[in-house]
């Protein structure tokens, strides 16, 4: 099928479960309450995806308060109760942190029940986020190692016992969010592929990295009006991305900088575009989302391309976001109409003599 559907990976929740239309919100529930209430927001955030026609739906990170932290709360070695203030993503934010004391371990498993739980409950393909090593990494404060890299594939290697559990539980996508991907360029192609291919090490499922320029959130809209009219740091990155060992790369695409003809260099991959803005309100027309995957086919095989947000929903408003999420199953489904015709006309049987 062309054009599958997928999310970046969260979605806003429940006002029962945390406090709404926030990035970083507090759970409302407590104990068994909030392990109950988890559950029941990633069962809806899945019917909600499935009615949508998404085809490829994930657990909304509704177990997550965030989705750096989600994975760091289960990993020993690390002090949260005396974070430091850190300038982050290139000093982009000021953010409290906390710190790297010690070995890095897992405590147990991250996301164990979240997927299982989505797994019961759905027939459809189930894809799992977690935070890439290189923008961990940047979320946290060393006191231990003493050099990025060392820590970046310590971070990895848990990373890496994760996903295969993941994959063990049925998981058929495995995606990593990188969103220091598109700060530190000269990085990404020292060492943030190679931490990458730790993480996935071993992996036969689907793997995925999603890169981005954030939410839509003040600091970040501020931010990329300071890039210029073409955003054009993928240039540097994508050729190294085009030779890893990951399967996909989800990039924003609509009401964004970037030129799409940078897409050509992800040559071989299959590319999550994103057909959905985070940063507004406004929702996507089907012919708007139909109109980017058009542009998108110009640089990208249309059998590799995946109609996808551009980035996390959790932010946002929830009736929005549903909104959105059926904007983007409607518009893959005319996509597919508009353009499985093209193929068709090579194939004409007029064209064949005799036919
Ligand atoms: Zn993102």
């Amino acid at each position: 099928m062309l054009f599958p559907t997928t999310i970046a990976g969260s979605l806003p929740k429940p006002s029962w479960l945390a406090e709404p239309d926030k990035l970083w919100p507090q759970w409302r529930l407590q104990g068994d309450d909030l392990a109950q209430g988890k559950l029941d927001a990633t069962l809806l955030a899945i019917k909600l995806q499935e009615d949508a026609g998404i085809d490829i739906v994930g657990d909304g990170e509704q177990s997550r308060q965030h989705f750096v932290h989600g994975f760091l709360e289960f990993v020993d070695g690390i002090d949260f109760s005396h974070k430091v203030e850190m300038g982050i993503r290139g000093d982009r934010y000021k953010a409290m942190v906390p710190v790297v004391r010690g070995e890095l371990k897992l405590k147990g498993r991250v996301h164990q029940t979240e997927a299982r739980a989505a797994r019961a409950h759905t027939q459809r393909k189930l894809k799992i986020t977690l935070p890439g090593p290189m923008t961990i990494s940047d979320t946290v404060a060393d006191e231990h190692y003493g050099d990025k890299i060392k820590m970046a594939m310590a971070f990895a290697g848990l990373l890496n016992q994760e996903a295969k559990a993941l994959e063990a539980d049925g998981v058929d996508v495995i995606q990593f969010d990188e969103p220091a991907f598109n700060v530190f360029m000269t990085e990404v192609q020292g060492w943030g592929i190679e931490a990458l291919h730790r993480a996935i090490d071993g992996l036969k499922c689907t793997t995925a990295v999603h890169i981005c320029y954030g939410y839509g959130i003040k600091a970040n809209i501020d931010w990329k009006n300071s890039l210029g009219n073409e955003w054009k740091q993928y240039e540097e990155i994508f050729p190294a991305l085009a030779k890893s060992r990951i399967k996909q790369v989800s990039i924003e695409a609509i009401n964004s900088r970037v030129p799409l003809r940078l897409l050509s260099l992800l040559d071989g991959k299959d590319v999550l575009v994103g057909v959905i803005d985070v940063a507004t309100d406004k929702v996507e027309t089907p012919e708007q989302i139909v109109q980017v995957i058009g542009e998108v086919m110009k640089y990208v095989p249309k059998e590799r391309i995946v109609a996808c947000t551009n980035c996390g929903m959790a932010p946002m408003h929830r009736d929005i976001s549903a909104a959105k999420l059926v904007a983007l199953g409607a518009g893959a489904a005319l996509a597919r109409k508009t353009f499985a015709s093209d193929s068709l006309i090579s194939i004409k049987p007029g064209h064949v003599p005799g036919a």
